[in-house]
């Protein structure tokens, strides 16, 4: 562990304990917490509101939930997990026997001491979950049950990190901001996009980056409508889920799948492991669905480890802190790093010296020793001075040679500096 991943782990950990839903207060905690750190523009969307084909939800505020049995014990209780409850339950407060009480119960028989992740935002209903383990122990009852919440007219919360580049044209990095304590789906993106966008915004870039935190699907569709007349300037984008698991990564293709950022992200990820995944587009996962939608078809892949519902953990108290880690945690950062670093240096160069080769050696671009170093060196050069006729882009000439992008954009940098390639832009 190092201290980037060691930090990102801390700020995962300090968001666990708060109790996130597709509105109301931990929502804007978390959002505020993140702001601690980066510049974060907050949109407030009224209930009710159209947006798309969907409408924005009433909010919902949790105060208290359990289920306590005849003596006054509470057998369920939110106070020791926030997945206790269903989101979006309507309020309860009654005295019933177990099998009236059963149809409103969910856990997960395979896993008996794990509590699943239930949410009811678009139909009303209430519920608890629990780990079967205590199911299986509870008897006839009667029980008393409260849930004391409220659904009540308030606004939808997004939060977006603006940082303006030398150009207009974007990149937007999305992660979904709605789930209570669940360390992998989705705190490890969320510290990773502010991680990023906190060293973004210390270095100048090319392109204008734009970090979103949304909830999930609401969120996105409430942020594509209110920004459809800008959408055109979105030129590369990733949705960020799942990055903090200790299996390999995968990188989830566009609609399109033949886009820069498919083609970036492919040739970072399969670089930097030999297990990582790139897999194609489906029309399920995060909220990748809503940008590749066909209305909009923009150039959002998916950037996660193992990908959702991929591991038993999913959706459940087992996707605790301990089924995060600092290293998957850095190594994440590190590949969206090396993404972005992609985006801002793929470009395509004029040779300047197009006839024949020019003589690198009196430039003084080789280095002085021999060797197998050497030859790679001379090969990252002559690829470029070789495609670069201001058709082919450092990323063509990547995947066409072998090269590493980084190697190859390292090389570009010396033979412009020695005035040997000219940028087409
Ligand atoms: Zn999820």
């Amino acid at each position: 562990m190092t201290a980037v991943g060691d930090a990102l782990y801390a700020f995962v950990e300090r968001l666990f304990p708060i109790n996130r839903s597709i509105t109301g207060p931990g929502l804007r905690q978390t959002l505020a917490i993140i702001g601690e750190r980066i510049p974060l523009e907050i949109t407030e969307i009224p209930s009710g509101t159209p947006v798309l084909d969907w409408t924005v939800p009433r909010e919902w505020t949790l105060r208290d939930a359990f289920i306590a049995d005849a003596a006054g014990r509470r057998i369920v209780d939110v106070r020791a997990s926030n997945l206790h409850v269903m989101g979006y339950s309507t309020p309860v407060d009654a005295t019933m026997r177990l099998d009236e009480l059963r149809p409103h119960l969910h856990s997960i028989p395979e896993h008996p001491t794990w509590i699943p992740y239930r949410t009811s935002y678009y139909a009303e209903a209430w519920g608890f979950c629990l780990a079967d383990e205590v199911l299986q122990r509870m008897d006839a009852g009667p029980y008393r049950v409260r849930i004391d919440s409220t659904l009540a007219a308030g606004s939808l919360t997004y939060g977006e990190c603006i940082l303006p580049g030398a150009t207009d044209d974007e990149v937007i990095l999305s992660a979904h901001v709605c789930h209570p304590s669940l360390a992998n789906d989705n705190l490890s993106s969320i510290a990773i996009a502010t991680f990023m966008a906190s060293e973004l915004a210390q270095r100048e870039h090319r392109y204008t980056y734009r970090i979103l935190f949304a909830p999930g699907t609401i969120g996105a569709i409430a942020w594509l409508a209110q920004h459809e007349s800008a959408l055109g300037r979105i030129r590369h984008g990733l949705t960020l889920a799942c990055l903090g698991d200790r299996g390999p990564m995968t990188y989830k293709r566009t609609r399109r799948g033949d886009t820069v950022i498919d083609r970036a992200a492919a040739h970072v990820l399969t670089r930097r492991a030999p297990d990582a995944g790139v897999i194609d587009f489906v029309p399920y996962g995060s909220d990748e669905r809503q940008f590749n939608s066909p209305g909009f078809d923009l150039p959002v892949g998916a950037l996660s480890r193992t990908p959702y519902r991929q591991y038993s953990e999913y959706h459940t108290s087992a996707d605790d802190l301990d089924f995060v880690s600092a290293d998957a945690l850095e190594d994440s950062l590190g590949a969206l790093r090396q993404i972005v670093d992609v985006l801002e240096r793929d470009r395509t160069y004029t040779n300047l010296a197009p006839k024949g080769e020019p003589q690198l050696g009196r430039r003084g671009l080789y280095p002085v020793t021999d060797g197998p170093e050497l030859a790679r060196r001379q090969l990252t050069m002559l690829w470029v001075l070789n495609q670069s006729d201001g058709a082919h882009s450092l990323l063509d000439v990547a995947e066409r040679s072998g090269m590493t992008f980084e190697e190859l954009a390292d090389a570009s940098a010396a033979l412009e500096a020695h005035d040997l390639l000219a940028r087409d832009d």
